[in-house]
């Protein structure tokens, strides 16, 4: 398909007008670039390799065309069964992307569920009982229902794999090819992933037959319109830097990165101290615990969300003013999943990062990822000379210092061990 025939308008896709007139309610007038790619050949029922990263639109891009197609073939649901499955990494990401159904599909005589680990089952197991036409779910607590007999596979049509990339990083990958094998072997798959490295390309091309392949914004082109900044900053400094920089109160909705669990507690008590009322949210927070906090955040009742990456990957919140990334990751991708919180759907955001000598490393690795160099305010009073005269660390001594208690071979902000499925 040659770019000059990509619709430009939701009225020229050929979607059902029930479904035509729950975008005109939530507001969308014209697809997204990813939308606009990908919509018309799943209508086709080709299958899909997306390379594109949450804030996309890319939820909307497979749900469309899926619903759509669902209401065309009129087949039913046989108790237990499902005809659609997305697969998500996290249960933040699993609900929101059930969401998103739900809202799309409104005027669809259509069932959805979804299902994921940390709350109790059956009210899961219900609503599957009378089949679903959709059902969202994270692999360990699909694979629970699956090996219970609460859940077949046998008859589905359409098999979704979202953000794969992540889904191998939290060690899903056995869950994955268990679920693999009781797909039946003609179905429509799309797989999603924000980036492509060799072994997710090798699970795409084991799951997906001739795919029409559809990329935007490539993990290595951050956002143009993300102002990004970065502040050196000793260790001790960094929270009272971050107490400083939220005292304006021009920053109204906040993301706040932490590389640990438990630094975000500690980011979250100290500012608590100095007025500022914020909240974390990390995988030792109870499902209800999470879901009060973001939705303490969305509505507007705190400013300030105190997060871990896991925790916050498929994080949908509009409006997001500044990421602040007080701690920076070290592994460079996840500094764009996590500015690309701001600045979405069209609006602007700004992206600062603190920096400590041990960290400027890691700087590094994201300004070559990236392909610029981020620009270094110094007009801020924990300014550090300390840092700018440091000597670059090698990666392996930085890891070593900023882990700390941690001597392990594999460095686990890399690959998830397998255990933490069972958080999901
Ligand atoms: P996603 O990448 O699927 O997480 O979507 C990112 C955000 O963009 C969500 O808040 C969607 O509701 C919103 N969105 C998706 N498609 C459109 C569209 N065509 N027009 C306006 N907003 C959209």
């Amino acid at each position: 398909m040659t770019i000059k025939n990509l619709p430009t308008t939701f009225a020229e896709l050929k979607l059902v007008d029930p479904i035509k007139l729950a975008l005109t309610e939530a507001g969308y007038t014209n697809p997204t670039p990813i939308q606009a790619q990908a919509i018309p050949p799943l209508l086709e029922g080709l299958d899909l390799l997306g390379c594109a990263q949450t804030g996309t639109g890319k939820t909307a891009a497979f749900a469309l065309p899926i619903l759509h197609r669902l209401v065309q073939s009129n087949k039913k649901a046989l108790p237990r069964h499902t005809r659609v499955l997305v697969l998500a990494p996290t249960r933040e990401l699993a609900i929101q992307v059930h969401e998103s159904f739900l809202t799309y599909g409104k005027n669809l005589k259509l069932k959805f569920a979804v299902v994921y680990g940390g709350v109790g089952q059956t009210p899961q197991v219900k609503a599957l009982s009378s089949g679903v036409d959709v059902l969202v779910a994270t692999p360990g607590r699909l694979m629970d229902l699956i090996e219970q007999g609460f859940i077949k596979l046998s008859g589905l049509e359409v098999f979704v794999l979202d953000e794969a990339d992540r889904m191998l990083d939290m060690g899903f990958i056995h869950d994955i090819k268990k679920v693999l094998k009781l797909l039946p072997p003609k179905r429509h798959n799309l797989f999603f992933s924000a980036t492509m490295p060799v072994e997710i390309e090798r699970l795409a091309n084991s799951i997906l037959v001739n795919p029409v392949k559809v990329e935007v914004t490539p993990v290595s082109s951050t956002a143009e319109k993300i102002s990004q900044s970065v502040m050196y900053v000793d260790r001790e400094n960094k929270r009272a830097l971050l107490k400083h920089i939220l005292d304006n109160q021009n920053l109204t909705r906040v993301i706040v990165f932490s590389r640990t669990k438990h630094g975000a507690n500690k980011i979250v008590e100290y500012l608590g101290k100095g007025g500022i009322i914020s909240e974390a949210i990390h995988g030792n927070k109870s499902q209800s615990a999470r879901q009060k906090a973001l939705e303490n955040f969305r509505s507007g009742k705190i400013r300030v969300l105190i997060a871990t990456d896991i925790a916050a990957r498929g994080i949908d919140i509009d409006d997001i003013s500044h990421v602040i990334n007080y701690d920076l990751p070290n592994v460079s991708e996840d500094y764009v999943h996590r500015i690309g919180r701001t600045a979405r759907a069209g609006a602007k955001g700004e992206a600062i990062s603190f920096c400590d000598s041990e960290e400027k490393v890691f700087l590094k690795d994201i300004e070559k990822l990236i392909g610029k160099t981020i620009p270094l305010i110094e007009d801020q009073p924990f300014h550090s000379q300390v840092v700018v005269e440091s000597r670059l660390l090698s990666k392996g001594k930085a890891k070593t210092l900023i882990d700390g208690r941690n001597n392990r071979p594999n460095n686990p902000h890399r690959r998830r061990p397998q255990n933490n499925r069972k958080k999901n």
